[in-house]
């Protein structure tokens, strides 16, 4: 089954396929029609909907779109929502992964390790056969003083998860895969396609 992925984020289209391997379900990037859609919804459910929805218009194929974001106790949930825009100064427009970082350690200097508890949360919409349904997961853990590691994107290089003493981006994409937020949710999601796909077949 092909489905279509409403993102921009290559990093997601990777680590979404990834989380899908061998299970005959396969993400095709939507960059190319979903035009510019305005993630101004104050939930991440609002924003992976209005996602789904740029590209559900303009093809008969089933959508998933997801929202994800990062939520800081010491910012009283922020970035939240506005993860992806943390460091921007334009309206509306994206800040690059490092300058994100940037922003959120700066934000950060003066938080003692005990109080830098985040998580990460993530909502997949499922746009099919008139219908949307919605899948999430979370992932409790804490912001390093420092980045560290290479692998993932975003906020990995800084996000420890409770139980680890190394970041999403030390430990890399086969542990991230199997305990994120993103995992979690894809677990749900998978579980719904495979049932649907399944039941096809009969
Ligand atoms: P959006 O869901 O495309 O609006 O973007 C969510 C933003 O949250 C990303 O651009 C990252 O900055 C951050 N984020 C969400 N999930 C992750 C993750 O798994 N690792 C690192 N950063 C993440």
């Amino acid at each position: 089954m092909n489905l279509y992925l409403a993102t921009k984020n290559a990093g997601k289209v990777r680590e979404i396929n990834g989380l899908f391997e061998g299970t005959g379900i396969e993400f095709i990037s939507a960059d190319g029609i979903m035009g510019n859609v305005a993630e101004d919804g104050d939930t991440y459910h609002k924003n992976s909907f209005a996602k789904a929805m740029a590209v559900y218009e303009k093809s008969t194929s089933p959508v998933v779109a997801e929202d994800s974001g990062l939520e800081v106790d010491a910012l009283d949930g922020a970035p939240g929502v506005f993860s992806a825009r943390f460091a921007s100064n334009e309206e509306g427009a994206n800040a690059s992964d490092e300058d994100n970082v940037i922003a959120l350690l700066d934000f950060m200097q003066d938080v003692p390790k005990g109080k830098r508890t985040a998580r990460f949360v993530s909502v997949f919409c499922l746009m099919m056969d008139g219908k949307s349904l919605f899948f999430d997961g979370e992932i409790a853990g804490a912001i390093a003083a420092k980045p560290a590691g290479i692998s993932g994107f975003g906020y990995d290089p800084v996000f420890v998860p409770a139980g680890y003493d190394k970041t999403f981006a030390e430990l890399g994409s086969d542990i991230k895969n199997k305990i994120s937020h993103r995992a979690m949710a894809v677990t749900k999601l998978r579980d719904y396609l495979l049932t649907i796909s399944d039941s096809d077949k009969k």
